[in-house]
């Protein structure tokens, strides 16, 4: 049988603060001087964990942090002849073992999805995967969603529990929490007290009844076709994009965008070569060198964020779509763009006679 605990709404901090010394632990929180804004963060005694809300950011910087330091260069000059030089460079990885705690099921899905982009070929992305491969993801099921969520419509669901390594079960007066794989099941140690029968009883009505419970309606089915076919629609695409501000909102707070740009940061002798989070919404993303710029506006990059996620994904990889309906994208677009909106209006109007 499983492994299961249960934590009490009074036991909860501690539990925290004992994880913490096993593990980097990640949770939600209240951003510093940002009322109201909850992001996930590494823990440390005295904050206090937000589990009742649904969060600004993903858990994903805890694998693919905002910024990182992908090596260390230094240039060591000959006092005997200044002009020869040498070039050290330090390309140390140092990852900790992590635990992401209270992620929601969209997100641990999500982190599914970008170890097909990082770590299934044909490149491996060692940093990535060496943060990854020692993070575990406890996802909290989901009681109730708000009108931008849609995990339903794309393949999950509010008690998903693909990509997580531990479920967390809200019940009366606490938490139950089970290991679902055999790696977890030492970090509850010491947490809480065994879950008693009729707890457990509590916890499984609650997994059942949250599952079946629909996250949001979208039609993305046959969205493949669908896409390739609207593709050169450009009015169609001038209106779904009409509005956007190009400020790259969407893909920072999205679970599954992956884009990253990499600067080499120098003082002096010596410097840094730095990997930050990209967006593929800003002009200067696709500028090449020679001044051309394939998505030279809003219009063709708009359509490139719906078509990654809802066509070209899903034919790379198994039908699975790069959305995981966090509803993220929806909630903080200062524009309200509705990426359903452009999904389901992919097969509007469209003349299918022969
Ligand atoms: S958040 Fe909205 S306005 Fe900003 S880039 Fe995305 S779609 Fe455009
Ligand atoms: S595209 Fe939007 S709804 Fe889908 S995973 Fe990204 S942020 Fe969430």
């Amino acid at each position: 049988m499983a492994k299961m605990i249960f934590i009490g709404s009074d036991q909860l901090t501690a539990a925290l603060d004992r994880l913490s010394e096993r593990v980097e632990l990640w949770v939600p929180a209240a951003a510093s001087g940002r009322p109201g804004v909850i992001r996930f963060q590494r823990y440390r005694p005295g904050v206090e964990a937000v589990l009742d809300r649904l969060t600004n950011l993903s858990p994903k910087e805890a694998v693919q942090p905002r910024v990182e330091t992908l090596l260390r260069f230094r240039t060591v000059k000959s006092a005997d002849d200044p002009a020869a030089e040498q070039l050290l460079l330090d390309d140390r990885i140092e990852v900790r073992r992590a635990l992401v705690f209270g992620a929601r099921p969209c997100d641990a899905r999500a982190f599914l999805l970008s170890d097909e982009v990082f770590l299934k070929g044909p490149y491996v992305d060692v940093y990535y995967g060496a943060r990854r491969e020692s993070t575990l993801l406890a996802a909290l099921v989901c009681r109730e969603g708000d009108d931008a969520c849609f995990c339903s419509a794309v393949g999950g669901g509010p008690a998903d529990t693909a990509g997580s390594d531990l479920r967390i079960v809200p019940v009366e007066g606490g938490l139950v929490v089970e290991a679902l794989r055999e790696e977890a099941e030492s970090l509850l140690e010491g947490l809480g007290e065994p879950a008693s029968d009729s707890t457990r009883d509590e916890a499984l009505r609650v997994v059942e009844e949250v599952s079946a419970l629909c996250m949001g309606e979208i039609d993305a089915g046959g969205s493949v076709e669908a896409f390739k076919n609207r593709f050169e629609d450009r009015e169609y695409w001038r209106e779904v994009a009409e509005r956007c501000l190009s400020c790259g909102v969407c893909t920072f707070v999205c679970p599954t965008c992956t884009c990253f740009t990499i600067t080499d940061e120098k003082r002096g002798l010596e410097g840094e070569r730095l990997r930050s989070w990209d967006s593929c919404m800003f002009y200067q993303y696709t500028l090449e060198a020679s001044g051309h710029n394939p998505r030279p506006t809003k219009l063709e990059r708009y359509r490139n964020r719906v078509g990654h996620k809802f066509s070209y994904f899903p034919e790379k990889y198994d039908g699975r779509f790069s959305c995981t309906g966090c509803g993220r994208c929806i909630r903080f677009c200062p524009v309200s763009i509705d990426i359903r909106r452009a999904v389901s209006g992919l097969k509007e109007n469209i003349c299918e006679c022969p």
